[in-house]
């Protein structure tokens, strides 16, 4: 059997491209190295209403957790801003098992234990890509496939398989899971470098009363005492620390997370016949660490640049490949800039970060031009030396974090 795709790993990435690979017609296998799609959760669960919109398909209640209205941010001396983006918190297993299930609906297969270890083009005479002979360990290998759509998340399979000459740099993510919660619809995201050095800590709230409770932060080996600390020292002391369903009962309480990369996308994303997406491709939002709706929409895009490849009898070569490269160029906010006003904000003292807060409006998204200005000379009023700390991409990159810009 050779397969028109094949998609390593079955998390958002791998879902959405197995689920519009299958949907254009073409044959389809995911193999997912986990027992369960979806288990552990590495993902603090949070999804906007646009990153759905983005797969064309509706959202079931059962994968949802609370319905948001968006984003606090809160700074370090506790002044509040908002942006307002509608979303859902998700039982995230739920919502990969669902994809999954939604890709088999439209004849995909999907093998579970069945992890890719080698990879191996074939060319033919005039050095042209004809397919690849895959590996690995699970019944389904050896195998052939026309392409592979690497989803296989952080890990980066192809690219550490094929060495293909690109890494990336990760932060760490670790929440647990907290009862008695109230809620007001918003996800609380704080920016309290005492708890989370160049990072930061949320409160992503699901319904009754349970709440994702977790930080991101380069000191990898540093995060569980943050977050401790965090937890005793603010309103959630006290309230009782569980396990989260998905995990084996009588298990001891301990919290759950993974690894995120924060370099920006690879330098290649593409090869012959292969193309990268979500994690493994690099793609997260900077500033919040966001990565599933940029996962989703990449793999559709993979699914789309194969399907019209196959169709029209093309080659699945690299120089084809690129118009995946080219239209998520086009399409996804700029890295760098994000990086910029990120770098920035972790360089602002405390107090700066307060200061800069209170001269913002109530809502951070869609500020017009004369409300940029007007922020302008407040801070010019306040702390004109402020403005030598690039305060202007601090605030861009708050604006760049928006679900409109695949922020979440
Ligand atoms: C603590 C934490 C909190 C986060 N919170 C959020 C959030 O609230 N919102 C958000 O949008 N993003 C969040 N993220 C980021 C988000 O989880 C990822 O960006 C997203 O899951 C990426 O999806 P993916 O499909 O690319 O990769 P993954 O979800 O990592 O899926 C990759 C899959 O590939 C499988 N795999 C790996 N190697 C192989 C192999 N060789 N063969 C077969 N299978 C393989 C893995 O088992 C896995 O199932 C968070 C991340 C962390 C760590």
């Amino acid at each position: 059997m050779r397969y028109d795709v094949l998609v390593i790993g079955a998390g958002p990435g791998g879902g959405s491209a197995a689920l519009h690979a299958a949907r254009a017609g073409l044959s389809t296998l995911i193999v997912e190295l986990d027992p369960e799609v979806g288990t552990p959760v590495h993902c603090g669960e949070c999804l906007s209403e646009l990153a759905v919109e983005n797969l064309d398909l509706e959202i079931p209640d059962n994968v949802k957790a609370l319905d948001v209205k968006g984003i606090r941010v809160i700074f370090p001396d506790g002044t509040e801003k908002l942006l307002t983006e509608k979303g859902y918190v998700l039982e995230k297993h739920l919502f990969e098992q669902w994809l999954c299930d939604e890709a088999v609906k439209e004849g995909a297969e999907l093998k579970l234990r069945h992890r890719v270890d080698s990879m191996e083009r074939i060319y033919n005479s005039e050095n042209q890509f004809l397919y690849w002979k895959i590996d690995g360990k699970g019944d389904e290998f050896p195998l052939e496939c026309k392409s592979v759509i690497d989803a296989s998340g952080v890990s980066g399979a192809a690219s550490k398989i094929l060495d293909m000459g690109t890494n990336i740099e990760v932060i760490a993510g670790i929440q647990y899971e907290i009862l008695d919660v109230e809620n007001d619809g918003y996800l609380d995201f704080y920016i309290w470098p005492k708890y989370s050095p160049h990072g930061y800590v949320w409160m992503i709230p699901k319904e009754g009363g349970r709440a994702n409770v977790g930080l991101v932060t380069p000191d990898k080996k540093g995060a569980t005492s943050y977050l401790k600390s965090f937890i005793e020292d603010t309103y959630f002391d006290g309230k009782p620390t569980v396990n989260p369903p998905w995990r084996k009962e009588g298990m001891k309480v301990r919290p759950f997370g993974g690894t995120i990369p924060i370099s920006g996308p690879r330098s290649v994303t593409v090869g012959d016949g292969l193309i990268l997406v979500g994690d493994a491709a690099g793609f997260t939002s900077p500033l919040f660490e966001g990565g599933s709706h940029l996962a989703l929409w990449s793999g559709r895009e993979a699914a789309k640049t194969i399907a019209s490849l196959i169709a029209s009898d093309t080659h699945l070569s690299k120089e084809k490949m690129m118009a995946y490269e080219k239209a998520w160029k086009k399409t996804f906010p700029p890295y760098s800039k994000i990086l910029k006003g990120k770098t920035a904000l972790y360089e602002l003292t405390d107090e700066e970060m307060s200061i800069m807060a209170h001269c913002l409006p109530e809502e951070l998204g869609n500020m017009s031009p004369l409300q940029k200005l007007g922020i302008g000379f407040k801070i010019l009023f306040k702390r004109p030396m402020l403005f030598t700390k690039r305060i202007i991409h601090v605030l861009l990159s708050f604006g760049y974090s928006r679900a409109k810009f695949f922020g979440w």
